[in-house]
């Protein structure tokens, strides 16, 4: 039987699908950003689900009014067999693209879905599979329905590229080869922002093709990717605030070098487990001071090899001695003290036990900092009559928060970090600096050697997952 009204031109059909996809998204964000005011950084979990719920919402609130947005802006009725279609029917068709687009296919269905994309092209019929599969066609009610163009050639491009995809792929089985597309990899989004001050979880709003307005399709490279049996995960997508501007960077994995106590604001909406068992690590105020005392300020010391010659000193706290430690920079460092009348050191103040023994070195100012240094000094080193003599000082900076104190307990919080994490499902997130690996510099850099390794591992393992 012939419709009384016209097939849609394809054009229409695609104008419609892109206002639907557009109104579904805004569903989405509303419903993301919702959850994250609600549920914090815990909303990460959730949001795979959320964005199968604002889909459904919508299929199912524009079954019930019987059009939807993009039919009613393209001015479009959904017929089956010549008879507006039902809603059963409608839902259905809305469920079965839900789950493709929602879904996690193999290759061989994302292939499928473009060879089916072709055909749509080709032949103006049937732009989804469930349409098809339900018999769903639209009509135009439009005054002017007819177009005088065709998007043939289109098809025929997608035909020849998906043929061409599948020559491939046999191609590739048949030589057991496994290649790893990482432009691909780099291009496909993912819509989980874990981490650093500016971002925040994202909309998830997926890559699309302008061609097909598909969120999957394989001309923007967010499709399926082939890397045989590897793991599947999101990618993290860093927004960074730089003197050139915003910038956006995607990543497989991350790796956060900054203090623990700025890595756990940094995870604070991801993982607030993780962030608090981070900021229970201290980092005491210490205070480096710097300064010159004439030679003849110093005492022969009883080893008999010369005064202030060797690395420095180190002040158990069983001395009762402020002064953390001294280091001999004239003795350990060439051409530091260019007089050699003259000798420098450099002393540390302050530290975790300073503020209870010695009422902490807060309130101090300079001058006072190193007076408290001299008097130790005079004690451990100089001449008794040098007591009103204070040196020169060259130079006084004070760490509010120097060193990360790796106390009983430590690994158990780096565990609960860790664990944390696990339990958000967040992936690819790696900790290093001297709270993970060790304070000491060398040891800063050989742990540095071993994170990336194990991120390389990391990386070469998995492979990215489309958008949800
Ligand atoms: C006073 C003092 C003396 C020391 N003396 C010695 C010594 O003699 N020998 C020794 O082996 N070790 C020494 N150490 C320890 C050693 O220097 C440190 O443990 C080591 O440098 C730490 O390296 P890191 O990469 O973990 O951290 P850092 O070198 O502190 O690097 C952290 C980085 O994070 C960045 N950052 C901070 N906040 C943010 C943010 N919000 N966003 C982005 N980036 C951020 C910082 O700019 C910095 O570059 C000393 C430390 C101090 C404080």
């Amino acid at each position: 039987m012939a419709s009384p009204l016209p097939f849609a031109h394809p054009a229409d059909l695609v104008r419609a699908d892109q206002k639907d996809d557009h109104c579904r998204a805004e569903l989405r964000t509303l419903l993301l950003e919702t959850s994250e005011e609600l549920l914090g950084g815990h909303a990460a979990r959730w949001q795979g689900a959320l964005q199968v719920l604002g889909d459904a919402s919508y299929a199912w609130a524009t079954a019930a009014a019987g059009s939807s947005l993009g039919e009613e802006y393209s001015e479009l009725l959904l017929v089956e067999n010549l008879r507006p279609a039902g809603r059963f029917r409608r839902l259905l068709a809305a469920a079965l693209n839900a789950v493709l687009v929602n879904g996690n296919w193999g290759e061989w269905l994302m292939l499928f879905l473009r060879l089916h994309l072709a055909l749509f092209y080709l032949f103006g019929r049937y732009r989804h599979l469930p349409e098809r599969l339900l018999n769903l066609r639209a009509v135009s009610l439009a005054e002017r329905p007819y177009r005088s163009f065709s998007y043939r050639p289109l098809g025929f491009v997608l035909l020849a590229q998906a043929i061409g995809q599948l020559l491939a792929k046999i191609l590739q089985r048949r030589s057991g080869a496994d290649v790893a597309d990482t432009e691909t990899l780099q291009a496909a989004m993912g819509n989980w922002a874990p981490a650093l001050p500016q971002s925040r979880l994202s909309a998830g709003r997926p890559p699309r093709c302008n061609i097909c307005a598909g969120e999957k399709c394989g001309l923007f490279g967010g499709g399926e990717l082939s890397l045989g049996s590897r793991r599947i995960m999101r990618v993290h997508v860093l927004d960074y605030d730089t003197p050139e501007g915003a910038k956006r960077l995607r990543s497989k994995a991350l790796i956060l070098t900054a203090p623990s106590y700025v890595t756990a604001s940094l995870l604070k909406e991801v993982c607030p487990a993780a962030a608090s068992a981070l900021e229970g690590i201290r980092y005491p105020r210490v205070a480096a001071v710097t300064v010159e005392y004439p030679k003849s300020a110093f005492r022969e010391p009883d080893h008999g090899k010369g005064i202030v010659n060797g690395f420095g000193q180190l002040h158990p706290r069983s001395q009762g001695i402020r002064t953390l430690g001294t280091i001999y920079s004239s003795s350990l460092f060439p051409n530091r003290m260019p007089d050699d009348d003259k000798i420098m050191l450099l002393h540390y103040i302050g530290g975790a036990r300073d503020p209870e023994l010695f009422g902490g070195i807060q309130g101090l100012t300079e001058g006072q900092l190193v007076e408290a240094t001299h008097k130790d000094t005079v004690e451990t080193m100089l001449h008794p009559s040098e007591a009103s003599n204070l040196p020169k000082a060259l130079g006084v900076r004070v760490w509010d928060r120097a060193i990360p104190q790796l106390e009983v307990g430590h690994q158990d919080r780096l565990d609960t970090v860790k664990k944390s994490l696990g339990i958000e499902g967040v992936e690819g997130l790696y900790l290093a600096g001297n709270f993970v690996g060790g304070v000491a510099l060398g040891r800063c850099v050989e742990f540095g050697i071993e994170i990336a390794t194990e991120v390389v591992d990391f990386v070469n393992e998995v492979k990215i997952k489309e958008p949800a």
